[in-house]
């Protein structure tokens, strides 16, 4: 049985004040207890103040780093710094870190390499753009991502990686994927890991869905035999919105 994780993923969005808010409204109003893995992804400068909010009861994590651990790397911060203000996740390749500031595939991996030795969880993130799908290349997109991404990562470290598939269409334009469309990429997502890794791991390791989630829709999302949780842009800045999510986990 793979738990499901629920992740928000805050972007640059909030003050400080409000980001402590919403993580402490997101701990007190969670009643999906262990049955579901929750955790917020705060801007980088208010990470410690919402790990300090959050108290152990939400999970808190980055939305990048960088790959070095240390040295001449203005404006960057390493994973190890991650962990050290109390993170336990890494939000690596987002699409708009891929297609805004140029991410590739080959940092993307360095990345993942690196949050994995702070022993921190990398969430890595794959998908197609519109005209990639309409062209009928959705498969190859996202095999190339998950094999350039995933390079020299060993089965055993598959253990502590999440995958989260987002179709760069449904982010943040309210256009969600079917749960049909969503859950092919998913099985092929776990058919790619079952080749590399190996059915036992290929079983264990989560794949969320991101893309314009919302409580109308979550349950019947991750409700598909391949859909382990979901990452969450626009829906997890309202405490409410957010808490909606996590309840289609449990259902
Ligand atoms: C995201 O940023 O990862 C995302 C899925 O955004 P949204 O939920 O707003 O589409």
């Amino acid at each position: 049985m793979r738990r499901p994780f629920i992740a928000g993923n805050w972007k640059m969005n909030t003050t400080k004040a409000e980001g402590v808010a919403l993580v402490k409204g997101v701990a007190e109003g969670n009643t999906a207890g262990d049955a579901v893995e929750v955790a917020v992804c705060a801007p980088s400068v208010y990470l410690d103040a919402v790990a300090t909010a959050a108290a152990g009861k939400v999970g808190v994590g980055a939305q990048n780093c960088y790959h070095e651990a240390s040295g001449a790397f203005t404006g960057e911060i390493s994973a190890a710094m991650a962990k050290d203000i109390g993170c336990q996740y890494v939000i690596l390749g987002h699409s708009e870190r891929r297609h805004i500031f140029g991410a590739s595939n080959s940092d993307v991996c360095k990345k993942v390499h690196a949050v994995l030795a702070a022993g921190l969880t990398p969430i890595v993130c794959v998908g197609e753009l519109l005209e990639e799908r309409e062209a009928g290349k959705t498969a190859d997109v996202v095999a190339e991502q998950m094999y350039g991404s995933l390079a020299g990562v060993s089965a055993e470290q598959m253990n502590s990686v999440v995958i989260a598939y987002e179709p760069v269409w449904a982010i943040g334009t309210g256009k969600v994927a079917t749960p049909e469309q969503a859950e092919e990429v998913h099985a092929g997502i776990r058919a790619l890991m079952t080749a590399k890794y190996g059915e036992a791991i290929s079983e264990s390791v989560r794949i969320q869905y991101g893309g314009s989630v919302k409580p109308d829709n979550a349950a019947e999302l991750l409700s598909q035999p391949n859909i382990d949780g979901a990452l969450v842009g626009g829906a997890s800045l309202k405490a409410d919105s957010f808490l909606g999510i996590i309840a289609g986990a449990t259902k």
